[in-house]
C-alpha cells in the first residue's frame, strides 16, 4: 500500500490481527471478553465523548458558510430523497434474494421454546415530535443525534440572522470546531488498536457452533449487503459525482473498517467525515448530512430486516402475499429511520416489521444469537450509504454554485 494512507494501512493490519487473534481466542472467550474488550470500549467511549461536539459545532460553522438558509433547505431536502429511495432499494433487495435464494429453506425448528420479549417500538409521530427537543442542553448530554442537530441548525440559523453582531460568535464557533476536528483527529489515530480490540472478543465468541447452523442465512445476507453497495453506490457515485467506484471505496476503507468492528454507525461517524472529505465533499455538506445519515439512514438495517422477515416467514411456514411485502418495505424502511447508530438497535426494530404483517415475533430468538455478525455488516453499508449520499449532494451544489459564479461573471462582463 502507498505511504498516503498509513491509517487506512495500519487498520488493515488491526483488522488481520484481530480476527487471527480472534480465532485463537475460540477455546477461551472469556479471556478476549475480560482483557480485549475494554480496550475496545475505552476507544469507543473516546468516540463517543467527541462526536457530539464535533457534530455540533461542524453543522453551526457549515450553516454559517452556506449562509443561506434556503440553501441548507435543498441540501436537506436532496438528502432525504436519497436516502429515502436509496432505503427502499436495499429492503427490496433483501426481500428479492431472500425469495430467490430461498433463505429459510433447509432450517430445521428443532422444537425449541423461542422467547422474545419485544420492546414497544414508538410511534411515526411520537418519532417526529421526539426530533425537536424541549430542552437546549439535555440532548448534548445524552447524544440525542436528531436533536442535536436540530439545536446546532438553529444556532447557525440565529447567527446568519443576527448578522455583523454575531461576528465574536462566529469567531468561537469556528475556533472551537477546530479545536474539536483536531482532539477527534488524536483519537481516530487510535483506530487500529481500537479495531483490533473490538474484533478479537466477538471473534472469539462466534464459533462455528454459533455461525454454523445459520450459514445460508449470514451468506445471504451479507451477498445482498455486497451487491447493494457495488450496484447503488457504485452507480450513484459515478453518474452524480463522478467518482470512480474504486476511489470511492478505496477511500472509504478506515471508515468502513471501523463500521465493520464497531457495529456503531455513530462511533464511524467522525472518521466517515475525515473520509468524505478525503474524496472532495464539502466539510459543510459532508457535516450536515453525515450526522443526519447515521441517525436516519440505514440501507443494512433494511436489507438485513427484509432478509430476516421472509426467513422467519418461511420456517414458521407462513406464506407473504405481494401486498405484504409491500407493506414490509414501507415498515423497514421507517424501522430503518427509526433505529439509532448503535449496536443491536436494528433487532429490536425488527419486531416491529414483524408485526407489521402478523408474523411471531418470537423468531428473532432464532437469529438473536447471530445479530452482531449481521450487524458489523449493516453498519458498513449504513454508513458507506451516508458518504455516498454525502460525495453525491456535495457535488451536486458545486455545480449549481459554479453555475451561478459563472452566470454572475457573465453579467458582470
Ligand atoms: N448497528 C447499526 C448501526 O449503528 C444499527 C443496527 O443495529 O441496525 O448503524
Amino acid at each position: 500500500m502507498k505511504k498516503k494512507s498509513p491509517l487506512a494501512f495500519k487498520i488493515l493490519i488491526g483488522m488481520i490481527l484481530g480476527i487471527v487473534v480472534g480465532f485463537f481466542f475460540q477455546s477461551n472467550p472469556a479471556f478476549a471478553v475480560s482483557y480485549i474488550k475494554p480496550f475496545g470500549t475505552i476507544f469507543l467511549n473516546l468516540i463517543k465523548m467527541v462526536v457530539v461536539p464535533v457534530v455540533l459545532f461542524s453543522i453551526i460553522v457549515g450553516v454559517i458558510s452556506m449562509k443561506d438558509i434556503k440553501k441548507i433547505g435543498s441540501v436537506g431536502l436532496k438528502t432525504i430523497a436519497f436516502y429515502m429511495i436509496t432505503t427502499c432499494i436495499a429492503v427490496t433487495f433483501g426481500l428479492f434474494f431472500a425469495n430467490l435464494l430461498n433463505v429459510g429453506g433447509g432450517y430445521q425448528l428443532a422444537g425449541e421454546a423461542l422467547s422474545y420479549e419485544a420492546a414497544t417500538a414508538p410511534s411515526f409521530m411520537d418519532t417526529f415530535v421526539n426530533i425537536f427537543p424541549s430542552n437546549a442542553v439535555a440532548p448534548l448530554a445524552n447524544a440525542t443525534m436528531l436533536q442535536v442537530i436540530v439545536i446546532a441548525l438553529f444556532f447557525g440559523f440565529g447567527i446568519i440572522l443576527t448578522g455583523e453582531k454575531a461576528e465574536p460568535v462566529v469567531k468561537f464557533v469556528e475556533a472551537f470546531n477546530e479545536v474539536c476536528m483536531n482532539i477527534m483527529n488524536l483519537i481516530i489515530k487510535l483506530s487500529p488498536i481500537g479495531v483490533f480490540a473490538l474484533l478479537v472478543p466477538v471473534i472469539a465468541e462466534n464459533g462455528p457452533s454459533v455461525l454454523l447452523p445459520l450459514l445460508k442465512l449470514i451468506v445471504i445476507i451479507y451477498l445482498v449487503y455486497f451487491i447493494h453497495m457495488v450496484i447503488v453506490y457504485s452507480l450513484s457515485v459515478k453518474a452524480i459525482a463522478k467518482i470512480s467506484p474504486i476511489t470511492f471505496f478505496k477511500n472509504m476503507f478506515p471508515a468502513m473498517s471501523l463500521a465493520f468492528s464497531s457495529a456503531s454507525s455513530v462511533g464511524a461517524l467522525p472518521l466517515n467525515l475525515e473520509c468524505t472529505q478525503k474524496l472532495g465533499a464539502k466539510s459543510e455538506v459532508a457535516s450536515f448530512v453525515l450526522p443526519l445519515g447515521a441517525t436516519i439512514n440505514m440501507d443494512g438495517t433494511a436489507i438485513y430486516q427484509g432478509v430476516c422477515v421472509i426467513f422467519i416467514a418461511q420456517v414458521f411456514g407462513f406464506d407473504l402475499s405481494i401486498s405484504q411485502q409491500i407493506t414490509i418495505i414501507l415498515t423497514s424502511t421507517l424501522a430503518s429511520i427509526g433505529t439509532a447508530g448503535v449496536p443491536g438497535a436494528g433487532m429490536i426494530m425488527l419486531a416491529m416489521v414483524l408485526q407489521s404483517v402478523g408474523l411471531p415475533i418470537e423468531g428473532i430468538a432464532l437469529i438473536a444469537g447471530i445479530d452482531r455478525i449481521l450487524d458489523m455488516g449493516r453498519t458498513v453499508v449504513n454508513i458507506t450509504g451516508d458518504a455516498a449520499c454525502t460525495v453525491c449532494v456535495s457535488a451536486i451544489e458545486d455545480k449549481k454554485s459554479n453555475l451561478t459564479n459563472n452566470t454572475l461573471k457573465a453579467v458582470a462582463s
